[in-house]
């Protein structure tokens, strides 16, 4: 097993193991290989580890903002220093080609703990009221004990992007990765440990939907953010609001990326193949439906079906390739259902659309997908796949695009190409989405805030944005004369 861990758990700054908890494997998905066996927590470990965050939040709370910061700086370091050992982990644990996980992955979350390591000192500061004689001021205060909840696409992205924020706002954190992907988040309570973080403000325990709810409904808990699919966040917010807990809840989407006829045609073509095809497909705020206006589709799709023929299939450890498996049997076979749907449906096979032939072995490997003339009613235009599949939509005009792009649950992302920039802000204006961009796509740096609207969720991630989900307001009014009584 190559990447088995110490124990299951990392609770109050060392590892925990508990076998009265369920086993399960985790996978290397371009083998099938079992790389790690795992416990998910039992519910005296769901306690031990809130309770050590409880225990050790006040004091960090406590500690200036310049010294938490420090620490958090210093985990980035220590991240850099290791991202070539961390990203084959990340490799290992989501099947994702080591030519991504070594420029997106550790290096994403590094970014997170310098970036609010950094901006603590000066991003939580409070206002000053005045009020005639008297005055009021306001001071942002951490929630407590919050709980991350992450997917499985971006396991050690989530877990950063959630505890970088939560620990520099003051609070402690218990984090769940997902059981998919369970390593990468081990590694990190690690790191945190080794750059100074005192112990129990970074734990994760493992588990599957039947362990979330424990730390969900959990009375000592203050904040839950999710990253997950809507179905999830329902039940999550659900239960969340049963006693009115903060939540962040970063789920799906089914997002349009429009390209007008006068686009940089190569750039639309490359947006739109990283907007679909990177990490196989496995990314929320992909540009899944791909609106093309009329003039250009051929040149389009002719462009994008060879480039798309190119790309290199194969073991995600060698530098050379550029796609890796799905991450599980299960998410592949989801995918492919949806394909046979696109084809029972109408769409056009461009290109792609099962197995590739090159590949042998276990592992949940997919071709990228293209499908031409689909159609607004199409079940591949309407769900949301989360697979490298992309759906071309033609269109005529701006105003017609705008309104099918909007006709969705979902609001989490969208994009636009064109050379008219007048219309590039005048289209994202009125596309109802969180997160938008103009020529580029899915460029996510720590300094902007990340996040959906309408199904897609609410709350943003990084920027000082995120430091206001994790933290609240406290307003004091200072009486500067004798209190005025009429009685
Ligand atoms: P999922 O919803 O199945 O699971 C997400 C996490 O929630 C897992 O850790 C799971 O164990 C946990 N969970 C499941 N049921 C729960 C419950 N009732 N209570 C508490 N926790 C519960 O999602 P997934 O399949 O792991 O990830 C894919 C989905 O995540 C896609 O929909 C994708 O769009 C979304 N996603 C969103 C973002 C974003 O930032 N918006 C980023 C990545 C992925």
């Amino acid at each position: 097993m190559r990447a088995q861990p110490t124990a299951s758990h990392f609770i109050d700054g060392e590892y925990v193991e508990d076998t009265e908890g369920t086993a399960f494997d985790s996978l290397y998905p371009a083998t099938g290989e079992v790389i790690a066996r795992l416990h998910a927590a039992t519910p005296a470990i769901v306690e031990k580890a809130i309770a050590a965050a409880k225990r050790a939040q006040p004091e960090w709370a406590a500690m200036s903002p310049t010294a938490r910061g420090r620490i958090l700086r210093r985990a980035a370091d220590i991240m850099r220093e290791r991202n070539r050992a961390l990203s084959e982990l990340e490799t290992l644990d989501t099947g994702k080609p080591i030519q991504e996980t070594i420029v997106a992955d550790p290096t994403s979350g590094a970014d997170s703990f310098e970036f609010f390591g950094g901006v603590i000192p000066a991003g939580l500061n409070g206002d000053y009221i005045p009020l005639g004689g008297d005055f009021a001021y306001t001071k942002r205060v951490p929630l407590g004990v919050c709980v991350g909840i992450g997917a499985w696409n971006y396991p050690q992205q989530i877990a950063c992007w959630k505890a970088a924020p939560a620990l520099a706002a003051g609070n402690a954190m218990v984090f769940k990765p997902s059981e998919n992907t369970p390593l990468g988040a081990l590694k990190i309570a690690e790191i945190l440990i080794e750059a100074g973080l005192p112990k129990g403000l970074f734990n994760v325990i493992q588990g599957d939907r039947s362990t979330g709810p424990l730390l969900v409904n959990h009375p000592d808990v203050a904040k839950v953010s999710l990253t997950g699919s809507v179905p999830t966040g329902r039940k999550v917010a659900a239960a969340a609001a049963g006693n009115l807990k903060h939540v962040t809840m970063e789920l799906g989407g089914k997002s349009p990326l429009i390209v007008f006829d006068d686009a940089d045609l190569d750039s639309a073509v490359g947006g739109a193949m990283l907007g679909n095809f990177y990490s196989t497909g496995q990314v929320c705020s992909n540009g899944t439906r791909v609106f093309v206006q009329k003039a250009i589709k051929q040149e389009f799709l002719s462009k994008l079906k060879a480039r798309t023929e190119n790309i290199v299939i194969g073991e995600p450890l060698d530098e050379a390739t550029q796609m890796g498996p799905m991450v599980s049997f299960e998410q592949r076979q989801k995918v492919l259902s949806y394909i046979d749907k696109g084809k029972a449906e109408g769409a056009t096979l461009i290109t792609g659309g099962g197995l590739p032939n090159h590949v042998t072995g276990e592992g949940y490997y997919i071709q990228p997908t293209v499908f031409a003339d689909v159609t607004d009613d199409m079940t591949i235009a309407r769900e949301e796949i989360f697979g490298p599949v992309m759906c071309v939509l033609d269109f005529d005009d701006e105003a017609e695009v705008i309104a099918r792009a909007n006709t969705t649950e979902f609001g989490l992302a969208a994009g636009v190409f064109t050379a008219d920039l007048t219309r590039g802000h005048r289209v994202v204006d009125q596309l109802d989405a969180g997160t938008l961009w103009i020529n580029t796509y899915n460029l996510c740096p720590v300094e902007i805030p990340f996040g959906g609207s309408k199904q897609s969720g609410f709350g943003r991630e990084n920027s000082l944005a995120a430091l206001e989900h994790y933290s609240e307001l406290k307003t004091v009014y200072v009486g500067m004369g004798k209190v005025e009584a009429p009685y």
